[in-house]
């Protein structure tokens, strides 16, 4: 059983400032630091480290070789990465200041010029069992959704970063639909509760999570964790990709809820996002 992961691989430029500039100010940065961001690189760290076998679909500019280093040592498969010559790798730039207020620019470069190889190619070994992992930062999602689902594989959508148009175009080919809570009710608002899909999970921060069977009407409520947060960019992309992981290895809902709500308090008590993804021992130990 294998996770494909058509997602973004992104790298967080983190600059220190005492103050976030204003329009036309020019400012020295305290300090820099590089990590592993975007929401397909952050899942796909995740579920591998859960104990996934996955496979990341998705591309990078030319001389960013560490990035695809890092997705390897964390045991993601690489070799359907592409390499575009004519665009950079995915990268945000974030601004933070000293009471970790930030400001957020995100080009998506090579993750949003996708090829379609990646799809018609490279996904052709898909099939049931298997799961597709989809986000929103990426090219080509409504087309590798129709053609898992039609392959027989289950379609899992983190719907983030929201837009309403893109969830349009991929519901229909949706099993799991993955949101948060300000998501969920922006999904409600447009579609109802009553969501043509076999499954719902909601994260809510702090609070905990939820997964809706649509299918039989069951709903498994986990509380999140206790725990010091300390920064909280990625706990629904780790809680994702342990969630996939959990149901990839045959776990049942509660199981992979459990284990997701246990790795991402770890996710959120370390800096940076898919360089913070614990793996399968520390989430035991945590649990023991
Ligand atoms: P997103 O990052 O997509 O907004 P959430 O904020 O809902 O996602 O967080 C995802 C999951 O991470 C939560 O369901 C919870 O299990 C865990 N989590 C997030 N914040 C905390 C926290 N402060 N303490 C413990 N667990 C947390």
């Amino acid at each position: 059983m294998t996770i494909y992961n058509l997602g973004s691989i992104n790298i967080d430029h983190v600059y220190r400032l005492a103050a976030l500039p204003k329009a036309g100010e020019t400012l020295h940065s305290r300090g820099l630091s590089l990590g592993m961001g975007g929401k397909g690189s952050n899942q796909s760290i995740a579920a591998a480290r859960a104990g996934a076998q996955v496979v990341h679909l998705g591309a990078v500019g030319q001389a960013d070789d560490w990035v695809i280093d890092r997705l390897r040592q964390a045991g993601v498969q690489t070799d359907r990465i592409a390499r575009r010559t004519d665009q950079p790798t995915g990268h945000a730039i974030i601004l933070v200041d000293q009471d970790a207020e930030n400001c957020i620019v995100i080009h998506g470069g090579a993750n949003t010029a996708l090829p379609d190889e990646l799809v018609t190619r490279d996904m052709a070994r898909i099939g049931p069992g298997d799961i597709l992992l989809i986000q929103n930062e990426t090219n080509l999602q409504a087309e590798a959704a129709a053609q898992a689902r039609a392959a027989g594989a289950t379609v899992i959508y983190s719907a983030a970063p929201f837009q309403i148009e893109a969830l349009r175009a991929v519901l229909p080919h949706v099993s799991i639909l993955a949101v948060n809570e300000g998501e969920a009710r922006e999904t409600f608002a447009t579609f109802g509760e009553d969501l043509p899909v076999q499954g719902l999970l909601i994260t809510r921060g702090a609070q905990g999570a939820e997964y809706r069977d649509l299918t039989t009407g069951t709903r498994h409520h986990q509380p999140a964790f206790p725990v010091q947060a300390q920064d909280t960019t990625g706990a629904g992309d780790c809680f994702a990709g342990w969630f996939a992981a959990g149901l990839s290895r045959g776990e049942d809902a509660p199981t992979a809820l459990r284990h997701a709500a246990a790795a991402a308090a770890l996710q959120v008590t370390r800096p940076g996002a898919g360089d913070a993804m614990p793996d399968r021992a520390e989430v035991m130990a945590f649990l023991s």
